[in-house]
């Protein structure tokens, strides 16, 4: 094929493209057909870019994915988890993976944070960006708690396989392996995975996704009487939203349970408040236990009565 010859219009060179994830390389192009002049062509048609030498992509690739290309590499890391719909906490640069011999590119409003070869796909010399390698990645460079909050949310959606957790559990150092047995994949949401990750650091263990009869399925159960939960997990409240919560929570009440309610900028940006409410119910609570075991004791003591048991209609509500 000449390359002053067209075999492809612009729009084809596009379908090409993004047939080929939406980047690709000046040789995959005219593998498909596409000579010099088809790819000049279709650049100057605005159907694709030319990023960089050798590299084309379509216009609609999105800001990040296209900042990591100019930045000499791909999106990596938090980057890369965001870009695959997982739920993230809050970060700041841009997390872009470059192979060992790639190097970095200056390029407008760079604030990108570098990954080299800390990562199982060179070991295995095959450089694709996957879920497992974001998350391995991120351990690495975000800690647990951000792996933790991930990794449920790959969890969750079913976007890592039980093969998968197992060769990332396997490379990662052993500080990791507890919260393997913590994930679960039932967190809708960061800020359940949140919540249940910072609550352990503190010994209290949850229950999570508990259903409860009138009231319905509820985020976390704690200590079988504390409902908690995480409101606004999806962008915007739905119409009628609070009202329908309020009715949980009256419902919740009715079986003896109370509840607390945080959202995103709490749990995420206030964590102080939220601990400190959650640890001051169950210390109140814990007391009034005291105190009344106390009491009963000590009518027992003058009166020579038996302690009462109070009848519980269900087994989900809590005793008081
Ligand atoms: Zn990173
Ligand atoms: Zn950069």
């Amino acid at each position: 094929m000449g390359d002053t010859q067209c075999m492809l219009t612009p729009v084809e060179v596009a379908a090409q493209c993004r047939s080929l994830g939406g980047v690709a390389r000046t040789a995959e192009l005219r593998a498909r057909g596409a000579s010099r002049h088809c790819l000049r062509r279709a650049v100057h048609d605005g159907s694709i870019e030319r990023l960089r030498e050798g590299i084309y992509a379509l216009p609609d690739i999105g800001q990040s994915r296209r900042a990591a290309i100019l930045h000499g590499g791909v999106l990596g890391c938090v980057s890369a988890a965001q870009a695959a719909g997982l739920w993230v906490m809050p970060f700041t640069g841009l997390h872009v993976w470059l192979t060992p011999t790639g190097h970095e590119r200056a390029h407008e409003d760079c604030q990108c944070v570098a990954h080299w070869s800390e990562a199982i796909a060179f070991r295995r010399n095959r450089a694709v960006m996957t879920v497992p390698l974001a998350l391995e990645q991120m351990a690495f460079c975000l800690g647990r708690e951000a792996f933790f909050v991930a990794l449920e949310s790959a969890l969750f959606q079913h976007k890592i396989s039980a093969a998968e957790i197992r060769s990332l559990r396997a490379l990662l150092p052993q500080g990791f392996d507890d919260l393997f047995h913590l994930a679960t994949a039932s967190a809708e949401s960061g800020l359940e995975s949140l919540i249940r990750y910072r609550l352990a650091a503190h010994g209290i263990t949850v229950r999570a996704q508990v259903v409860i009869p009138t009231v319905g399925r509820v985020d976390f159960v704690v200590d079988g009487w504390l409902i908690i939960e995480a409101d606004g997990k999806g962008n915007h409240e739905a119409p009628g939203q609070r009202h329908r919560d309020r009715r949980r929570d009256a419902r919740a009440a009715a079986l003896g349970y109370d509840t607390l309610r945080f959202d995103y900028a709490l749990i995420v940006h206030d964590w102080p408040s939220v601990e400190a409410a959650v640890l001051g119910a169950l210390r109140a609570r814990a007391s009034r236990i005291v105190a009344s075991e106390r009491m009963r004791g000590g009518t027992r003591r003058r009166k020579g009565l038996k302690p009462t048991v109070r009848a519980v209609a269900s087994a989900d509500r809590p005793q008081r």
